[in-house]
């Protein structure tokens, strides 16, 4: 059978049943019944050769028992017959006389015949004196011979073989017992010596006179077939006569032949000729003769006669083989075929008469039983048979209903089983438990039901993540379709594996051209290279990388900034790349135009400084000589007339309302340049506002305006910021609570601390603003109220703002139109600061006063009104010596001759600059030593740094705050 043949599971048992069990089984009595049928056979074959054996030694046994006891019995006859030639011998010597009744019996006949005419009433002899002798007749014999009347009747009485006792003589006188009507019987001219009884007892034929016997003949005196034990009677060498005793083989056949021969045998007597001597019927059959039982005496005989030549064994064909075995030995055993049939033969020789006792049997007899054996046996084989077969048809019967019985009780359960899956299958997950009597299946129907609730939980699992799934992937799509980036996924080689992007104009390709390709051959070879070393570094660190590359789209050269990031399953193994390509080339187009523009502004930036730093130059180098003439004024404003010192006033009021201006432009460049710095410490409140308040309270007087502050709270708070920023947003903030307020006004000045943050607030019963302008309060030069009734530059809310920014505080402002505004500020707070600090700082607002020892000063400018400016400055302090030069090679001279203890330098000189100057007075030894200030118009703070880093002590800024010059002399003096 081919293993994948399919089968139902009945033929499938059955088969297993009938592999297994039953060829088996029927092979093993198959041997059994061959070994049987072999034993048999074998065991009958040993039996018959046993059987052939012992048949042939017990028929060779009865033949020649049989034989003896046929010789014996002729012996005896024989014996006989020799007693009686001896008594006729001795009555033939004496004479003797006829008895009466003999007498009276015996007669001629009209033939010439003596003889007895009747019997004996006790019984006699038979006399027959043949008619062809008459006239030579010896009576006298005859009465001599009746003598022996006794002898014989006693011998026929006594051999049970006999059938007759005689004595025949030369000269055919027959003498014979038991009586028989001889004239009835023999012919009247009868010659008996012709007769073999007669003269195969005479000299010729037996020359030494010993009782023999004859061959088979028949009788003449009518007793049918016989054969005679003879004697001759001798006188002297006359043979007078032979006796003989008859013996009929009717009586050899029934008396001696009828012996119990086994096997359904027969015996057989065949004379020294070949001659069948006796033949029972059995033997008839099988020789195809018909014994001469009966012979008709309707006629009287004459001569001898003897057995048809059929019944000589020589005679015949069938036989002839036989005969001639049989005449070798005396006795032995042979087999012949007659009528077809094998029989054995047996035989063994009659002494004395050279006659044969041949026992005959058919060999079929002999294995009969056997043959009965062997067909019971063959019989009780085919009875096992078919019992076998019939126990195997019931047995197969039954193991058929079992199998198909077993087959109902699994394909049932395997049904209902199948059915179970099939629902399952079709989606009915939740199937009830079924029962079967086989555990094994009970227990996979249990599986498969648990197994389908499991499927559904899983199923309904499944469903829920795919809705989700479902969902995620229409965001995902949304999202794909929604982004204008081009997503990719790459294998590790850069292979396209998919595309997602909603305008396939961004590819080089069309998406289903690109799938399969390598990402190298869209890039320049540039681009392919650097991308190869990408993906590698990506690979290795597993940590995504950004790239930016062109290629060329279908919609023609584009720039992408490409995100490469791995793509690791659950065990962090690496799988594939994620390149997230978003189209730049607009930024690019954009940071280029920007790049361009900033270079641009860059340029305007440095062109607007550079004009700021000359501007600042050129409008404080003048400013520097009014401020600082009027300044001088006012010390002498003594000796000014009134009109003289309001003119002073409002110069002095003017031109500091420039230099605000200036200083506020200048800073507020700075911070859109991003060039203000603030440096942030702790700052001390109180002292700071209470400076500040000391600055306006006399303009608020002035007004009339009343200040009101509550400070308390500030007291030892310090916050984080750049004093001298604070001060400047807090006088602003206060300035203009003055200067937008009414006369008779009020101001509120409050400080707080709320949340780690210090709140000042500044607030004013003043104009107020309006709603929809107070945003644009903080816009530079946003002035709105009329320029002409209020002063102002319109930048110090700007700049207040941004400074505040700067020291990470804010500023706020509610305001009311006409009712009055509030603007208030909010830093954060230091904690925990030392008060050392608060020392330190006290300490620093010393007042300063000008060492009393004699110093000289060297000015070096090349402006007169500056260098005027300076010497007055100076003129109130009669310690110091002041010289001047107008230009640096001067400066030098009088530096290196009178060595002054400090150096004032313009940097804008003519010739030698202050640069020149300073790295001059430092290369000559004389006047290294000399500390060199810088003062110059220039107060862009690069320009400032650059001067400190130069070398320069200090650096004064046009125009002179005297406070600020007075200082750096007494400092540097
Ligand atoms: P200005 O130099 O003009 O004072 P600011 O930047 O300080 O410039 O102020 C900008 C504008 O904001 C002012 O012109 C004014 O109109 C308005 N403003 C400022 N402070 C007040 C205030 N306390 N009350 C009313 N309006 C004010």
């Amino acid at each position: 059978m081919q293993e994948n043949q399919r089968m139902s599971l009945m033929k499938w048992i059955w088969r297993s049943f009938l592999r297994i069990a039953l060829i088996p089984l029927f092979v093993v009595e198959l041997v059994f019944i061959s070994i049987y049928f072999f034993s048999n056979d074998w065991a009958n074959d040993v039996m018959m050769n046993l059987f052939k054996d012992e048949a042939q030694e017990e028929l060779l046994h009865t033949v020649s028992r049989e034989s003896k006891v046929i010789t014996m019995q002729l012996e005896s006859i024989s014996k006989t017959t020799d007693l009686y030639r001896q008594e006729v011998e001795e009555s033939l010597k004496n004479r003797a006389l006829f008895t009466e009744e003999d007498q009276a019996r015996l007669h001629y006949s009209s033939e010439g015949v003596y003889h007895t005419s009747r019997n004996l009433e006790e019984g006699g002899v038979a006399v027959f004196y043949s008619g062809a002798t008459t006239p030579d007749h010896n009576l006298q014999k005859v009465a001599r011979l009746l003598t022996t009347q006794g002898l014989m009747k006693h011998i026929y009485k006594t051999e049970s073989l006999a059938e007759a006792v005689y004595f025949n003589t030369h000269d055919s006188l027959n003498v014979m017992y038991p009586y028989y009507d001889v004239m009835d019987q023999i012919n009247p001219k009868t010659l008996i010596p012709r007769f073999n009884f007669y003269y195969e007892a005479d000299q010729e034929h037996n020359p030494s006179r010993e009782t023999r016997w004859t061959e088979v003949y028949l009788d003449p005196a009518g007793n049918g077939w016989m054969a005679s034990s003879i004697a001759p009677v001798y006188k002297g060498d006359f043979l007078e006569g032979v006796v003989g005793i008859d013996v009929t083989l009717e009586t050899i056949r029934e008396r001696i032949l009828d012996l119990d021969i086994p096997w359904e045998g027969f015996g057989m007597l065949v004379g020294k000729d070949g001659t069948i001597l006796a033949l029972p019927q059995q033997g008839e059959v099988i020789f195809g003769l018909d014994e001469l039982n009966e012979y008709p005496y309707d006629k009287q005989i004459f001569t001898n006669t003897f057995k048809p030549e059929q019944f000589n064994l020589y005679n015949q064909s069938e036989t002839k083989h036989f005969a001639d075995i049989l005449a070798e030995a005396k006795q032995g055993l042979t087999t012949a075929k007659f009528n077809g049939n094998d029989h054995f033969l047996a035989w063994s020789t009659v002494e004395g008469t050279g006659w044969k006792f041949i026992s005959v049997v058919d060999e079929k007899q002999i294995f009969n039983d056997l043959f009965l054996l062997d067909r019971k046996l063959m019989k009780i084989g085919a009875l096992m048979i078919f019992g076998l077969i019939l126990f195997y048809l019931v047995f197969f019967m039954f193991l058929y209903k079992r199998a198909q019985k077993l087959s109902h009780s699994i394909s049932d359960p395997l049904y209902e089983i199948n059915n179970l899956v099939h629902e399952i299958g079709a989606g009915r997950y939740y199937q009830k438990d079924e029962s079967f009597h086989i555990e094994e299946l009970d227990e996979t129907a249990t599986s498969i039901t648990s197994m389908g609730q499991t499927l559904g939980t899983a199923n309904e699992e499944l469903y829920k993540a795919q809705e989700e799934l479902k969902e995620k992937e229409s965001d995902l799509r949304a999202l794909v379709s929604s982004i204008d980036d081009v997503i990719m996924r790459l294998d590790e080689n850069g292979t396209y594996i998919n595309i997602w992007t909603n305008d396939e104009s961004k590819l080089s390709k069309t998406k289903e051209e690109l799938i399969g390709t390598r990402i190298n051959d869209v890039f320049y070879e540039k681009d392919a290279l650097f991308f190869m070393v990408t993906i590698r570094e990506v690979q290795e660190s597993g940590q995504p990388k950004t790239i930016e590359y062109q290629i060329d789209t279908l919609a023609g050269k584009r720039w992408f900034q490409g995100r490469l990031a791995p793509i690791v399953d659950e065990t962090g193994e690496f799988r594939h790349f994620v390149l997230t390509a978003r189209d730049i080339t607009d930024l690019k187009d954009l940071q280029d135009s920007l790049r361009k523009a900033k270079e641009e502004a860059e340029q305007a930036s440095k062109a607007k400084s550079d004009f700021l730093s000359s501007m600042s130059h050129e409008l404080r180098t003048p400013m520097n000589a009014i401020l600082g003439f009027t300044q001088l004024l006012e010390y002498e404003k003594d000796s000014l007339t009134t009109s003289q010192n309001e003119s002073v006033e409002e110069i002095l009021k003017a031109g500091n309302h420039l230099l605000t201006l200036i200083n506020e432009i200048l800073d507020l460049a700075r911070i859109e340049a991003g060039k203000l710095t603030v440096s942030l410490e702790p700052v001390d409140v109180q002292p700071v506002i209470d400076e500040v308040l000391g600055i306006i309270s006399p303009l608020a007087t002035n007004k009339r305006i009343t200040i009101d502050h509550n400070l308390d709270l500030c007291n030892g708070i310090y916050v984080y910021a750049d004093r001298t920023r604070l001060k400047q947003v807090l006088l602003n903030l206060l300035s203009n609570a003055v200067k937008y307020n009414q006369d008779e006004g009020c101001i509120r000045v409050e400080c707080s601390v709320k949340d780690g943050k210090v709140h000042f607030l500044v607030e004013d019963t003043g104009l107020g603003i309006d709603d929809q302008e107070i945003d644009q309060i903080f816009e530079p030069f946003t002035r709105i109220l009329d320029e002409k009734i209020i002063e102002g530059t319109g930048i110090g809310l700007t700049l207040s703002k941004q400074l505040m920014a700067l020291m990470n505080g804010t500023i706020s402002v509610k305001s009311e139109l006409g009712e009055g505004s509030m603007f208030w500020i909010e830093l954060p707070v230091v904690e925990n600061i030392s008060t050392n600090q608060n020392e330190a700082v006290e300490e620093e607002s010393t007042v300063l006063t000008i060492n009393e020892e004699r110093k000289s000063l060297l000015y070096i400018e090349d402006n007169p009104a500056n260098l005027h400016l300076v010497q007055k400055l100076i003129s109130h302090k009669s310690n110091i010596d002041f010289m001047s030069a107008m230009n640096g090679e001067i400066g030098l001279e009088l530096a290196q001759t009178h060595r002054p203890d400090l150096i004032l330098v313009d940097l804008n000189l003519p010739g030698l600059d202050g640069y020149d100057v300073l790295s001059k007075i430092k290369d000559h030894p004389s006047t290294k030593e000399i500390p060199v200030i810088a003062i110059s118009a220039n107060a862009m703070p690069r320009e400032i740094e650059k001067g400190i880093a130069a070398g320069f002590q200090d650096y004064l800024t046009k125009p002179l705050e005297v406070t600020t010059f007075l200082e750096a002399l007494q400092k540097h003096l």
